[in-house]
């Protein structure tokens, strides 16, 4: 069957009108479409009703090819969308044992008792193929009918994302008779703002097509998401090769890592690779360094501890920063900074101490505005290094921006 690749995307479910939740799965779905060079027109959302639902099936018969419906394949009465979908096409439901026997298997592993209306969800609509659910009970399903495709998917994410990624994606490319396999490669950048990013690497952007280069931003962080199709898994590595190294050759004094990976978790890496322990002096930020480096398992191994220093007294008392230097440059000031590094790194015995001290915000302190951090390092042998920052955002991005600076500078002394 030849798709023209017109696609678009209904969601089923009450919720999204009346504003509960959010359709983050039309937006996942379109960009996994836009991945494979499958045009989204539209997105659609509607109720649980089924003369709604019927009419905007009518009309997204009228202009597309291939229809995404997300939500509704539930047990209850009012998940009606493959029922709807039944009726309009003219396609009956027939029980699909496999999917069957999966729900069954479903009950027993989480130990509870399937009621007869969890069979309804085992009904597929006949000659479809049957994605399936590995982490909920609802089945997806494939039809091509008279020169178009449907394509049903359950409403949670944590089973539609998976579902689409392994069983949907695979299957599309395969109707689409390709044998091109994909593969995504995620950078992670840090310390340089997306735009800058993409104008460091326009060319590349503006030339992109195999493989393909999407930045995104999030969090003070860019990432990069490069994604290569070919039939042969070693030309798909090359190719990504090819074009990471061709960004890192121009940003890779920004790069840290790949994927799923996080500031705070190479910085931990890098900390084991080097034998290196560390310790923290926290004023405004109150411990978030600490508390991201202690949400990973086995951070004794190289997070000796360290104190949150929210008052002139503290630094004196647990950092050891000296009374004069509060007194000449007050606490937020790069003399601070230095002694508070060294200083922590002293008293717990670690080979690195980090500080932070600035103001969180909203309001100025010592006569410094809002967002102006000092970031000390203090590492065994060397002498002090203090980074001064004039950060924009509230009071928590504030805080969030100097923790990952932190993770980041720390990187650097350490080597990627
Ligand atoms: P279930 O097996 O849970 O009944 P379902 O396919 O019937 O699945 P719905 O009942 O429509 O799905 O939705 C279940 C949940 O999935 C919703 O409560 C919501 O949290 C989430 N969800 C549904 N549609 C969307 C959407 N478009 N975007 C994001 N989340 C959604």
């Amino acid at each position: 069957m030849k798709l023209e690749r017109k696609a678009e995307i209904i969601a089923v479910g009450s919720e999204l009108l009346l504003g509960q939740i959010a359709n983050t799965n039309a937006q996942f779905i379109s960009k996994q479409l836009a991945e494979i060079g499958i045009n989204v027109f539209y997105h659609t959302a509607v109720g649980d009703n089924p003369e709604r639902l019927k009419q905007v099936i009518k009309t997204a018969q009228e202009r597309s090819d291939f229809i995404i419906f997300s939500g509704g394949l539930g047990p209850t009465k009012d998940d009606l969308t493959k029922e709807t979908i039944a009726e309009v096409v003219g396609r009956p439901l027939q029980l699909d044992e496999e999917a069957f026997q999966s729900i069954e298997d479903y009950f027993k592993k989480t130990n509870r008792t399937m009621s007869p209306n969890n069979r309804k969800q085992a009904l597929i609509l006949e000659g479809s193929d049957v994605l399936p659910n590995r982490f909920g009970m609802a089945p997806g399903m494939l039809l091509e009918h008279e020169s178009r495709f449907y394509m049903l998917l359950p409403g949670p994410p944590k089973e539609l994302n998976p579902m689409f990624e392994n069983e949907a994606k695979p299957l599309i490319l395969e109707k689409l008779g390709s044998k091109e396999k994909i593969v995504s490669r995620v950078l992670r950048f840090f310390g340089i703002g997306e735009s800058q990013l993409e104008t460091d690497l326009e060319d590349l952007i503006d030339a992109q097509t195999n493989p393909t280069i999407a930045p995104l931003a999030a969090d003070g962080e860019v990432t990069l998401r490069l994604t290569a199709k070919h039939a042969d898994p070693a030309e798909t590595e090359r190719l990504l090769k090819e074009t990471e190294d061709r960004i890192l050759e121009r940003v890779g004094e920004f790069f840290y890592g790949y994927d799923d990976t996080s500031l705070v978790e190479e910085l931990a890496k890098a900390c084991v690779r080097k034998g290196m322990t560390l310790s923290a002096a926290e004023s405004f930020t109150g411990g978030l360094f600490s508390s991201w480096l202690t949400e990973l398992s086995g951070a004794s191994e190289y997070f000796r501890g360290g104190a949150v220093c929210y008052t002139n007294e503290l630094k004196v008392s647990a950092a050891g920063v000296s009374e004069e230097t509060l007194n000449r440059f007050g606490a937020v000031s790069a003399e601070c900074a230095k002694e508070l590094a060294a200083g922590i790194r002293n008293k717990t015995g670690s080979d690195i101490g980090i500080s932070f001290t600035g103001v969180a915000g909203p309001n100025t302190q010592e006569g410094h505005p809002a967002g102006k951090v000092f970031i000390g390092v203090s590492v065994n042998g060397k002498a002090e290094e203090v980074h001064e920052f004039m950060f924009a955002g509230s009071r928590s991005a504030v805080r969030k921006r100097s923790a990952k600076y932190g993770c980041h500078l720390l990187l650097n002394v350490l080597g990627k």
